[in-house]
């Protein structure tokens, strides 16, 4: 992910508060347009008139300055790399800016805010992801409310301290902890849910801060990390699932990491093939994660017979995590010291709120 070279200002306001906002793509920026087909597709378009579309911008009181992306992405095609770009674009900016709003696609907004919350060590400033389910030039939009209010989230500092100081997504009113949130309706403008932790703002005609819910920024130093490791696969078991499948799904001998997807509790098949694959996975240096396939609850291996074979294979339980957050943790704890000489160790530690520990 590249940026233009000169970011602007949108809004100049008396108050000295800051805010960079960060155009990524997605649906929000988006316009009907094909330069392969006729069809009526929706394609990310630039967004560099921003105030023209949203005048309430200049009413805020913050400045606000807007920087996009060379070339605005769908969501789809945002990569661990990009997540490390906008991870230096704000680590290499703090001491300019009060807070960050990313405007983001919202079909991969969770992995990529994810990641963020794992490469920003120590944040202390608000980093909110944003996006629409409507462009912002159709008539019904939801675009307008969720840029207004992330943007006021971002800028709101209460005896010189910010408000909501970690990484979350801002969605049809809800501020969500950004690595315990999921993209769960494709269509409904209320697009995010967040099972297994409550949320951190609420924005009627207020904006409601549930400040016990609110990270609060801990003694360590601000650093962001620019290193992931990609070489992750998730496999997702289903009912019937063959060896063969399995031992297709897990063959790159380049894995370093392998997420799986289970049933309720953490639990899977039996099946007499499943435990030597495992065994042998971990054996070649394989980190094996257990996240469950419900949205809400805790992975308990060993609570059931169905998952004591994961266990004992050296699979590492991913407690309450999301699989985005898993996802994004992975290719952070392995990618990084000093987390990645002790992997079993930091996967299931709390690092970022992401995970609730003693429900492990
Ligand atoms: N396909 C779009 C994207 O994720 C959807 C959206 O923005 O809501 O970029």
């Amino acid at each position: 992910m590249r940026f233009k070279k000169d970011p602007f200002l949108v809004n100049r306001s008396p108050f000295g508060i800051e805010v960079l906002v960060i155009y990524t793509g997605g649906t929000m920026g988006m316009g009907i347009g094909s330069t392969t087909s006729k069809d009526e597709v929706l394609v990310p378009r630039d967004f560099s008139r921003l105030s023209e579309a949203v005048p309430e911008l200049l009413r805020l009181s913050a400045n606000i300055t807007l920087i996009a992306t060379d070339t605005p992405l769908d969501s789809s095609n945002v990569k661990p790399s990009d997540w490390i770009d906008l991870a230096k674009l704000i680590g290499e900016s703090t001491d300019r800016y009060d807070g960050y709003v990313v405007l983001h696609g919202t079909d991969t907004t969770a992995y990529t805010a994810s990641g963020l919350s794992f490469l920003l060590e120590g944040l202390d400033k608000p980093v909110v992801f944003t996006g629409a389910q409507l462009p912002l030039e159709s008539v019904r939009t939801d675009a307008r409310e969720n840029l207004i209010t992330a943007i006021m989230i971002a800028a709101d500092i209460h005896n010189s301290e910010a408000c909501a100081p970690e990484v979350s997504i801002y969605f049809d009113g809800h501020l969500y902890r950004a690595n315990r949130a999921r993209k769960t309706h494709s269509a409904y403008f209320d697009a995010f849910v967040s099972y297994n932790y409550p949320l951190l703002a609420e924005a009627g005609i207020r904006i409601d801060y549930h400040h016990a819910n609110i990270r609060k920024p801990g003694k360590t130093k601000f650093k962001f990390y620019d290193k992931l490791e990609e070489n992750i696969s998730i496999v997702r078991f289903y009912p019937g699932i063959k060896e063969s499948v399995f031992e297709a799904l897990t063959s790159d001998p380049d894995m370093k990491g392998l997420i799986l997807e289970t049933f309720g509790m953490g639990n899977a098949p039996t099946d007499p093939w499943l435990e030597p694959a495992l065994r042998q996975l971990v054996a070649r240096g394989v980190v094996v994660l257990n996240v469950s396939q419900c949205p809400g609850g805790t992975v308990v291996q060993g609570r059931y017979q169905t998952s004591k074979h994961l266990k004992s294979s050296g699979v590492i339980g991913g407690g309450d995590m999301t699989t985005e957050a898993a996802l994004a943790k992975m290719m952070f704890v392995l990618g990084n010291d000093p987390f990645k000489s002790d992997p079993a160790k930091y996967l299931q530690m709390d690092l970022r709120g992401e995970l609730t520990e003693e429900e492990r």
